[in-house]
């Protein structure tokens, strides 16, 4: 029900354009020589037009002409290509740039899109393009291809998304360029087979989708949760769009609701702007098929951006709900709670004109441009206050990937991690007085890691709500716990002498990639490299000694060892004592069933 969003960026201009393109005579002239010889006419035809005159609406200062230059070399480049569709292909790289251009990105992300193909499709080569562009140009190019170096390979996916993390950490333009250029990709999905269609837009819904979203670009993460729906369920997503354009008196029902709310503002003197807010068709087909309608459910919405700061959204909050009674359980604070995307607003529903529910949205101005831009924003409204900080804020996320990507060598391994840390479902709980997302089903252990490495690498027990609880609970929403770890002496939990580090069993209940990785890393660095079996079983044995010793207690032979480790149900003695090398079976339990054994039958 909380998605966030809903103004759609206009679809499809690239596209029409591409009819309107002017031939050209003469075949490939030198790219240097080009710069020299060309300068656009300003007539209907001209291809670059629009770009420029989307880019400008945004960067009024902007260099048009370094636009048309870029253009004129990848146009001749391309000549004589074609896309599937039969068009020109440089319809496709101009569409990826304008999709670029109405997200607000700056100019030399726009030259790098018109010429993100070239590199790769043509004999255009990247030191030419350096030496045309300059080497900031030829850096984002070069990142973009590649990407699709990697993409139709065999082990495609799982590389190809590992380069575009990797790349995006360094400049997150990289992952824009690609992004767009997949949005036009599969906007364009139209003229392949139903199998590949389907491949591409699972792929893309899987990982491109939930990528969008951790970096906040909500208008283009609509868009592509639009096409995907488009290809995947073609008739749904033709049943929602007839729904949503003939709906008897929606629109006039959505104008009094706008009207009646302002009025209410403004008596509260709160200043902020007031618009109807629609739902994009994937979200209105997600909760119709959560909800198990029949007919498409969605809910007249509406936002309300305040002129102000965040102070003023629950002063608007107090001013709607002083006009219409709010439905109970509906109010959900993600200001003093912010999504993992660092999405802000408050959301309130409301029993409103003729007793209809009307959704209500909530932010600033601030909160409203990042909520639809995230990391484009800082392109988009570079002047914006604040902007540093937030810029950490979100490109904190990717930070903690690039960290996986460099601790894990397999990409199958890593393409897993990051599957898991998109995935949706996330709960909040309540540690050290701070809220901490993590995903759901995670357990203390998780949250230990996720707190730091050393509480983690050392944890010993939970207390959940104020219970002790074991370390492999299930975390749930809103709980409050404490993590007490082998340097907590008051905590009263005995610590061995020597810390202990992770458990291999915890591998199997924890959630997150983080802890994943951090309890292998502890394994990688605590095993010595190359230790052989031999040498397990002796310093298992060892083990269980000092464990033992403990206790006051030796052992006189092998013989109680061997019969544990039957009653346990080893296949030998060695084994088990493998087992307490690797810590997967703990020596102090083996030593108390080791003396209850003894003491019990001898
Ligand atoms: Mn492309």
């Amino acid at each position: 029900m909380e998605e966030v969003s809903q103004v759609d960026v206009d679809a499809g201009r690239g596209a029409a354009l591409g009819g309107a393109l002017p031939t050209q005579p003469g075949e490939l002239p030198l790219a240097r020589r080009l710069r020299s010889l060309l300068t656009w006419p300003t007539t209907d035809n001209d291809p670059v037009a629009h770009l420029v005159r989307t880019h400008r609406g945004i960067h009024a200062n902007a260099d048009a002409s370094v636009l048309r230059r870029a253009y004129t070399i990848a146009d001749n480049m391309h000549r004589g290509q074609f896309r599937k569709s039969g068009e020109p292909y440089i319809t496709h790289p101009l569409a990826v740039a304008e999709i670029c251009a109405e997200l607000g990105m700056d100019t030399t992300t726009l030259v790098a899109a018109l010429l993100h193909d070239t590199v790769e499709d043509t004999r255009y080569t990247l030191q030419a393009l350096a030496e045309d562009f300059g080497p900031e140009v030829a850096h984002l190019v070069d990142g973009v291809t590649k990407f699709d170096k990697a993409f139709y390979g065999k082990a495609a996916e799982a590389e190809t998304v590992r380069k575009m993390i990797v790349a995006a950490g360094k400049d997150v333009r990289v992952l824009i360029i690609k992004l767009a250029d997949r949005l036009h990709n599969m906007r364009t999905l139209g003229v392949r087979s139903a199998a590949s269609r389907e491949r591409i837009a699972r792929k893309t819904q899987e990982v491109l989708v939930p990528l969008c979203d951790r970096l906040g670009i909500q208008t283009l993460k609509r868009e592509l949760d639009d096409v995907v729906l488009l290809h995947l369920e073609p008739d749904e997503h033709a049943r929602l769009a007839r729904f949503v354009h003939d709906r008897p008196g929606w629109d006039g029902y959505l104008d009094d609701v706008v009207a009646r709310a302002r009025v209410a503002l403004r008596r509260s003197r709160v200043d902020a702007e007031v618009a109807p807010r629609p739902r994009h068709l994937y979200s209105i087909w997600k909760d119709t098929v959560a909800g198990d309608h029949t007919a498409p459910y969605d809910l007249p919405r509406i936002v309300i951006v305040v002129d102000g700061p965040a102070t003023d959204c629950y002063a608007a909050l107090g001013a709607v709900h002083g006009l219409w009674r709010p439905v109970p359980g509906r109010f959900k604070d993600f200001i003093a709670s912010p999504k993992n995307n660092l999405y802000r607003s408050l959301h309130t529903s409301v029993r409103g004109p003729q007793d209809r529910t009307v959704e209500v949205l909530i932010r600033t101005d601030e909160m409203h441009r990042s909520a639809e831009y995230g990391v484009a924003a800082h392109y988009r409204f570079p002047r914006a206050a604040g902007r540093a900080a937030d810029r950490a804020d979100e490109l904190a996320w990717l930070r903690r990937v690039l960290d996986w990507e460099q601790e894990t060598v397999d990409p199958t391994q890593f393409m897993e991690s990051l599957r898991c840390d998109l995935a949706e479902a996330q709960i909040q709980v309540v540690a050290d007085g701070r809220q901490v997302v993590l995903p759901a089903g995670a357990s203390p252990v998780d949250l230990a890691y996720e707190l730091g490495t050393e509480r983690g690498d050392h944890c010993l027990a939970a207390r959940i709500n104020g219970r002790l609880a074991p370390l492999s609970s299930e975390l749930e929403e809103g709980d409050v716990v404490e993590i007490f770890t082998e340097s907590d002496a008051e905590s009263g939990f005995e610590a061995d002498a020597a810390p202990r580090g992770p458990r291999r069993e915890w591998l199997g209940f924890v959630k997150s990639p983080h802890a994943q990785m951090q309890i292998n890393r502890w394994f990688a660095e605590h095993t010595e490299p190359g230790i052989s079996i031999a040498d397990k079983v002796r310093l298992g044995r060892a083990t269980i000694g000092l464990a033992l010793r403990k206790h006051d207690r030796g052992l006189a032979s092998d013989l109680p060892l061997l019969r544990l480790s039957e009653e346990l149900g080893y296949p030998d003695l060695e084994t088990m004592l493998v087992a307490v090398f690797d810590r997967t079976v703990e020596p102090d339990t083996v030593v108390r069933q080791l003396i209850d054994l003894v003491d019990h039958r001898q």
